[in-house]
C-alpha cells in the first residue's frame, strides 16, 4: 500500500484532453520530443520503483530507427535512475540517432526522478567549431585558395559526417515543415547544419554544398580516384540540363508525402544517412552503391541530380544577391564554360554568370579565367541585349562527352528512390498500426505480471518531462 502510494505521488497527473487514459497500474505515459517529432511512450514501474518495461506507443522516427529500438530500450530494464546529463555514458545511444535516444534518455529520467527535464548547456564546442569550418569555407572562396577548401572539405567528412553524423537532410526541412523541429540546445548539430547550408545559400550560394557538406567530400574524392586510371564523362548538355530537374522532382515529391501522411520517416531516402549510419533500407543501401558507382563517371552524380537537399539549397540560392558573373573585360573565349565542372555558367555573348541555383561555389572558373574577369560580386551586371544564352560553348578538356550512361543511371536510382519511398510508407503504416494493436494486448500481460507480483493498481497517469 505505501509502495502503491509512493508510486503514485512520484507520477504526477497532467490531465490530457487528446490523449485517452490506457494501460494499468504503476504505468506513465510520458512524452520525448525526438528526432523526427513527439515519442509516445510508456513506462511500467515495479514496486521497489525500476523499471519493469519500456516501450514506444507512437512516434515519427525513421525505420532505421526502429531496428535498434528493442536493443536500445532493454537497457532501461531494472533501472532505478539515469543519469541524463550524459546519455551515451549509462545508455548506448542509437547509431545515427543520437538526438532521438537522448531525448528518450532525459524524457525517461525526468519521468523518474519527477523533475522537469534539465536544460541543455549552451553548446560552445560545436558552435565554435563549426563557425571556424564556415568562416574557412568562405575564405577558400574568396581566396580562390584550393588547399584551402580541400582541408574544410576533409575536416567537414571528419566533423559533420564521421564524429557526429550532423548533414543536412530533406528530413530536417520536412522535420521544418511538420512543426517538428528538435529544440536548439538538445540537437545542436541538427540546428548547426541546417544554419550552414541555408544562411550563406541566402547571400551568396550554396556554400554548403561547396565545402561544408560531407557527402560532398565523398564525391569530390571518388572522383579524385577516377582520375588516376582514366578521367570522368561529360553527360551530353541536354541530358544534363533536363536532368537536374529530377531533385526538384524529388523534393517536391517528397515534401508533399511527408505532409500527406504525416510521417517523417517516409524522407528517409537519402544515401549519404546511410553512408555515415551505417543503417538504412535494403533500396536505400542500393541507391548508396550506385550513387558512389554512378560519381566515379559522372561528377557528383547525386548532388547534380537527385539530392532533395541540394535542391532545397539551391531555391534558396536563386535569392542570393551575390553571385559569380564577368565584368566588361571578358573576351567571351568561354574557357570557363567548358571548365565548370557542373555546367552551371551560361554565357550571353561575352558576359558570363553563373547560375546559382546550380553552382556549388567550386571556384575553378575563378581560377581558370585567363582575363581574371569572372567574380563573386553583388554588382549586378548587364549582358548585352540580343543576345542568346549559351552553355558550354567548347568541349570540356576535363571529361570526354558520354551520353547513354547516365541516363541509365539516373533510371536506375530513380527506381531505387521509388521502391526505397514506398518501403518507408509500408514500414512506417505497419509499425502504426502494430503499436496500436499490441499496446492492449501488453498491456493485459503487464496488468497480469504486476498482480502476480502483488503491486497495488492505479490508472495509467501522463507525465510531461
Ligand atoms: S547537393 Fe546534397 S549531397 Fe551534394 S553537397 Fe549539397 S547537400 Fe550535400
Ligand atoms: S574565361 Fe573569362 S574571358 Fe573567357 S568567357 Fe569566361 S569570363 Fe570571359
Ligand atoms: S566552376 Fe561552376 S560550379 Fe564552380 S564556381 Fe564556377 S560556376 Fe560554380
Amino acid at each position: 500500500m505505501l509502495t502503491g502510494l509512493l508510486i503514485y505521488r512520484i507520477i504526477l497527473p497532467v490531465p490530457s484532453a487528446d490523449l485517452p487514459l490506457t494501460g494499468e497500474a504503476n504505468t506513465v505515459v510520458f512524452q520525448a520530443d525526438g528526432y523526427g517529432g513527439p515519442i509516445r511512450m510508456q513506462m511500467v514501474l515495479t514496486n521497489t520503483g525500476s523499471i519493469q518495461q519500456l516501450q514506444v506507443l507512437t512516434h515519427q522516427e525513421t525505420a532505421a530507427f526502429v531496428t535498434q529500438l528493442d536493443t536500445f530500450l532493454a537497457q532501461f530494464r531494472q533501472k532505478t535512475g539515469i543519469d541524463d546529463q550524459e546519455p551515451g555514458r549509462e545508455i548506448d545511444v542509437m547509431t545515427g540517432a543520437t538526438v532521438t535516444s537522448r531525448a528518450i534518455t532525459q524524457a525517461v529520467a525526468a519521468t523518474l526522478h519527477q523533475q522537469p527535464a534539465r536544460k541543455d548547456p549552451l553548446p560552445l564546442l560545436p558552435l565554435l567549431l563549426s563557425a571556424t569550418l564556415g568562416l574557412s569555407a568562405l575564405a577558400a572562396l574568396l581566396l580562390g585558395n584550393r588547399i584551402l577548401r580541400g582541408l574544410v572539405l576533409l575536416s567537414a567528412l571528419f566533423l559533420f559526417g564521421l564524429a557526429h553524423r550532423s548533414i543536412f537532410s530533406i528530413l530536417q526541412i520536412a522535420g521544418i515543415q511538420t512543426g517538428h523541429a528538435p529544440a536548439l540546445f538538445a540537437a545542436p548539430w541538427w540546428w548547426i547544419s541546417f544554419v550552414l547550408a541555408l544562411v550563406p545559400a541566402l547571400i551568396l550560394g550554396r556554400l554548403y554544398c561547396s565545402s561544408l557538406c560531407p557527402f560532398a567530400a565523398i564525391q569530390e574524392l571518388l572522383a579524385k580516384i577516377q582520375r588516376i586510371p582514366r578521367k570522368q564523362f561529360t553527360p551530353a548538355a541536354e541530358t544534363d540540363r533536363r536532368a537536374r530537374k529530377i531533385k526538384y522532382l524529388v523534393l517536391l515529391a517528397l515534401l508533399t508525402l511527408t505532409l500527406v501522411l504525416g510521417h517523417l520517416s517516409v524522407a528517409d531516402i537519402e544515401p549519404y544517412i546511410t553512408f555515415f549510419t551505417g543503417r538504412g533500407t535494403w533500396p536505400v543501401w542500393s541507391l548508396l552503391i550506385l550513387v558512389l558507382a554512378a560519381g566515379t563517371f559522372f561528377f557528383r552524380f547525386w548532388c547534380r541530380y537527385l539530392c532533395p537537399a541540394g535542391a532545397f539549397i539551391g531555391l534558396v540560392a536563386r535569392f542570393a544577391r551575390w553571385k559569380i558573373q564577368s565584368t566588361p573585360a571578358c573576351t567571351g573565349c568561354h574557357v570557363c564554360l567548358a571548365a565548370c565542372p557542373v555546367n552551371a555558367l551560361e554565357a550571353e555573348g561575352s558576359f558570363v554568370q553563373a547560375e546559382t541555383a546550380e553552382c556549388i561555389l567550386c571556384g575553378h572558373c575563378l581560377k581558370i579565367c585567363p582575363q581574371k574577369c569572372l567574380h563573386l560580386t553583388a554588382t549586378q551586371a548587364r549582358p548585352a541585349s540580343g543576345t542568346q544564352k549559351q552553355r558550354r560553348a567548347v568541349p570540356s578538356p576535363v571529361a570526354p562527352e558520354q551520353t547513354w550512361l547516365l541516363p541509365v543511371f539516373l533510371l536506375l536510382s530513380v527506381l531505387l528512390l521509388t521502391l526505397g519511398v514506398m518501403y518507408n510508407i509500408y514500414q512506417s503504416t505497419s509499425t502504426a498500426a502494430t503499436a496500436e494493436s499490441a499496446t492492449p494486448d501488453k498491456s493485459e500481460h503487464l496488468k497480469k505480471e504486476l498482480l502476480d507480483m502483488g503491486l497495488t493498481l492505479h490508472p495509467a497517469k501522463y507525465w510531461k518531462p
